[in-house]
């Protein structure tokens, strides 16, 4: 059984059965037949079918966004965002069923078009840390492109998607589309890697996974897309407004408790404003209010497990001088908020990603020196660059290699704007324009125009 604990309580929420291989077996074969007829039904019926899921959820967004609250510890605030993300999403994914085009190119003596056509049946497996939002990123535009899906969601976090599964029904779309196995990774998660009848993985979760679901998909050559960890940097030059540099700073790195890919867990701040920085820095990370997460006042909740708990805990030694905020004593997996300001640039803390609510700050001497920091990493997801000057702010960005870079702010993920890593942060990207096309197969097509009479 799958055991759903309260993460703010340590209360039982719920037991879950989990997906077994032959679950995922009689999923897949469902799920075959179902997007046959789905890819054969006239683009705007599907279109309409999606618009109206997007509707059912909006509904029942208050629903969601408590179940979000109770599965995952999220503030209620955020989690009302994510259940209006996963709306959105579908919306927008909608939109595109009807202009995914392909493409007529000139070619001598006839016609030649290519065809965008269904891949077949998506996996996808989400993590815990945004269960609603990122299983929506893989759903939505696969199903508006003509895929059936299957969704593994984290054993900790089952509850909201079983909860989309039903209102999918709910809203008409056919039986087997959409599913929802809540398993075991090793077993259902696997099960659907290795699968033959599953044409594309869309994996987000650890690095350490993520290699493994891609070395597993190589031996199918099956499509993967991998969205996997961070250790992003904020960087912030002397030229910067460094009052909101750093009044910005503690939610960039302590929304969702630090359980975010994308966190600026790595402080960099040239040398001359480092004080500065500092003294602005410690009173904001003090005050955050750190409870509750049903409480509308609450900043930052809970981890989401003891066993995450344990894992951040190890990064930071007692005795590491730091800027700390305050966290609830009695029951639930609290770590209070962290900075570390004298982190070795290649102490575990400074280079791995802890997703806890945990950052290093570094200082650094000019613009050259800054790249080099910002660079100095495995990973490659997000950034935030804090300059006056625009040309920097250009430089930098191109400098920096990693996949969603902001200046001046730490922007969230936007769902019509690309999203996704550089180096071991991932494969592929999702969101924006062309995520339709990520669950296609482009196919080209002559048609002679010679006249066969005699
Ligand atoms: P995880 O890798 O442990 O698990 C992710 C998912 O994979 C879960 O559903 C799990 O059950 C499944 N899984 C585990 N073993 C499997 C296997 N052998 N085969 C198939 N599936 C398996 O990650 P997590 O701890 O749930 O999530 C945290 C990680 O996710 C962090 O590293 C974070 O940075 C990353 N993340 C990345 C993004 C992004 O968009 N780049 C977004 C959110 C989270």
């Amino acid at each position: 059984m799958l055991h759903v604990l309260n993460p703010a309580t340590e209360e039982l929420v719920a037991t879950v059965p989990p997906a077994t291989r032959e679950d995922v077996d009689a999923a897949v074969a469902r799920a075959t037949g179902a997007q046959r007829a789905w890819a054969a039904a006239a683009p705007a019926d599907r279109a309409r079918l999606l618009r109206r899921f997007a509707a059912t959820v909006d509904q029942h967004l208050e629903e969601l966004a408590q179940l979000e609250v109770t599965e995952a510890g999220h503030l209620i605030g955020n989690a009302r965002w994510e259940a209006g993300n996963v709306r959105d999403l579908l919306e927008y994914a909608a939109g595109g069923v009807e202009r995914l085009t392909g493409r007529q190119i000139p070619v001598a003596g006839g016609l030649d078009v290519t065809l965008l056509e269904p891949l077949g049946v998506v996996g996808v497996i989400a993590p815990w840390n945004f269960p609603m939002p990122i299983a929506a990123w893989g759903t939505a535009p696969a199903l508006a492109a003509g895929n059936a899906v299957l969704l593994k969601p984290a054993e900790t976090t089952p509850l909201t998607a079983l909860r989309l599964a039903e209102l999918a029904l709910e809203a008409g779309l056919p039986e087997g589309l959409f599913q929802v196995l809540p398993g075991e990774g090793p077993v259902a998660g696997d099960a659907l890697v290795e699968h033959p009848g599953v044409a594309k993985i869309v994996f987000t979760g650890s690095a350490r996974v993520g290699k493994q679901v891609m070395a597993k998909c190589a031996d199918r050559v099956k499509r993967v897309t991998l969205e996997l960890g961070g250790k992003s940097p904020n960087i912030v030059f002397a030229d910067a407004d460094v009052e909101a540099a750093a009044l910005a700073t503690p939610m960039s790195f302590l929304d969702n408790s630090g359980q975010d890919c994308c966190a600026r867990t790595r402080i960099l701040v040239q040398r001359s404003v480092y004080e500065r920085y500092l003294e602005l820095l410690a009173p904001a990370v003090e005050s955050v209010i750190v409870g509750d997460p049903s409480d509308e006042k609450t900043q930052m909740g809970p981890l989401i497990s003891k066993a995450q708990l344990e894992r951040v805990r190890s990064y930071v030694p007692l005795c590491e001088p730091a800027i700390r905020g305050a966290a609830p004593q009695g029951p639930g997996f609290w770590f209070p908020p962290t900075v570390l300001t004298a982190a070795a640039p290649d102490a575990p803390a400074a280079v791995e990603e802890v997703f806890g609510p945990v950052a290093v700050v570094l200082p650094f001497d000019d613009e050259a020196d800054a790249v080099r920091l910002a660079n100095a990493t495995d990973y490659g997801l997000s950034g935030s660059i804090w300059t006056r000057d625009v040309g920097r702010a250009l430089r930098v960005s191109q400098a920096v290699r990693a996949g969603n870079l902001s200046v001046n702010s730490h922007s969230a993920v936007r769902y019509w704007t690309p999203f996704g890593g550089y180096q071991q942060s991932g494969l592929g990207r999702e969101l924006g324009p062309d995520a339709l096309a990520a669950f296609t197969e482009t196919k080209n097509v002559f048609i002679s125009t010679d006249s066969t009479e005699a």
